[in-house]
């Protein structure tokens, strides 16, 4: 079971932190306080390899999140929605929506990424010449850090989608050609070339005993090599999704409840007879709210008989909406952006339907089997 532990915020960017990280943190350590640091520089104590080891390995994943977090910094700049930021053991990915994608937006935005990676690795080769002659732990771990940070940018530069790289790619294409579809295509069969290289290779190493680093490589080439397929797919997706409208993605029936409903009522009328688990609240043609499953266990049972729909939903003033004009793609990533199940479609304060995340699945996959 995955756990993603939330550490805090940065620039009011939600930091978290995968369980799978932890893995790639303790290989990280353990190579640099047993293998690299002792290799290296073996007049050292064991305690101080183990001292650097460990400090390097936290600036390392530091330097990680400063790349993703320069990159989320630059999407809020142009008014993308960022919903944090989590370090996994592949790295570092920052979850930002799309909302107002253009090429040259997303151009800065990707390049971004290895140029902080970049200042940082000048700004620890700085120290590591400050320090060489000095305090040798200190110019180990920075120059250490320079050669990370350095490699990273490079890596990050491959032009092969989803790397940086390969979004500064289609970016370019997608501004040349005016084709988003054709410029994803384009770079993520570039990545999934490059993605190849890595599993090949990584198997190549693997037979010639290298195998913890092989399997590695071909770990990350594999983890590529999927990510590729689906930003392809995603942009498919979305491409599908603009030309449709709230109305053809709205759920065929819906019902309403009344604000002074009892919880009780609730679940005996409506959640079991209906089986679904989010209700809008209307009163006087008016749209008060939206009341579900949720909500309702989060009161204790015994308490249902006598609390109100009103108290326990949603308020109108917190609902995240979509109106009957906006297309698939909008309400996609109000779905995402927000982490609802359900968005109103409301006139003014009226509301005229409702769409659940199911509705546009199923759309989609009628779609796809109509061949469209
Ligand atoms: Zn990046």
């Amino acid at each position: 079971m995955r756990t993603t532990w939330r550490i805090g915020r940065l620039f009011g960017i939600e930091v978290n932190i995968d369980s799978s990280w932890l893995i790639i943190f303790g290989l990280v350590t353990w190579s640099l306080a047993r293998s690299y640091f002792p290799a290296q520089y073996p007049t050292w104590d064991n305690w101080l390899h183990w001292t650097i080891g460990v400090a390097t390995s936290i600036l390392f994943f530091a330097s990680v999140l400063a790349h993703e977090l320069t990159h989320s910094l630059v999407a809020i700049r142009q008014g993308e929605t960022v919903r944090g930021i989590t370090l996994f053991i592949f790295g570092g990915v920052a979850e930002i929506t799309e909302e107002h994608k253009q090429p040259s937006k997303e151009f800065l935005m990707a390049l971004a990424g290895p140029l902080s990676s970049l200042v940082i690795s000048a700004v620890f080769t700085l120290l590591w010449f400050l320090s060489r002659n000095l305090v040798e732990p200190i110019s180990a771990l920075a120059l250490y850090l320079a050669m990370i940070n350095g490699s990273l940018a490079i890596f990050n530069l491959i032009p092969g989608f989803p790397l940086d790289g390969g979004r500064v790619l289609r970016a370019v294409i997608w501004s040349l050609t005016d084709n988003l579809r054709l410029a994803t295509r384009t770079a993520s069969r570039i990545g999934q070339a490059v993605a190849y290289l890595f599993i090949f290779s990584g198997i190549w190493q693997i037979f010639n005993g290298a195998w913890l680093n092989g399997l590695w490589i071909a770990f990350i080439g594999w983890f590529l090599n999927n990510a590729a397929i689906t930003g392809y797919r995603q942009v498919v997706m979305r491409d599908m999704l603009r030309e449709v409208k709230v109305e053809d993605l709205k759920a065929p029936t819906f019902e309403v409840v009344r604000p002074n409903l009892t919880l009780q009522q609730l679940v005996d009328d409506y959640v079991l007879s209906r089986r679904e688990h989010a209700y809008p609240v209307v009163e006087d043609d008016q749209l008060q709210g939206i009341i579900c499953l949720h909500d309702v266990k989060a009161v204790p049972r015994e308490q249902w008989g006598e609390t109100q729909v009103s108290q326990v939903m949603t308020p109108w003033e917190r609902l995240v909406t979509v109106s009957a004009g906006d297309d698939g793609n909008t309400v996609l990533s109000r779905f995402g952006t927000h982490n609802v199940h359900q968005l109103p479609i409301v006139e003014g304060r009226r509301l005229t339907g409702i769409v659940r995340r199911s509705d546009v699945i199923s759309h989609l996959q009628l779609r796809s089997e109509l061949g469209s």
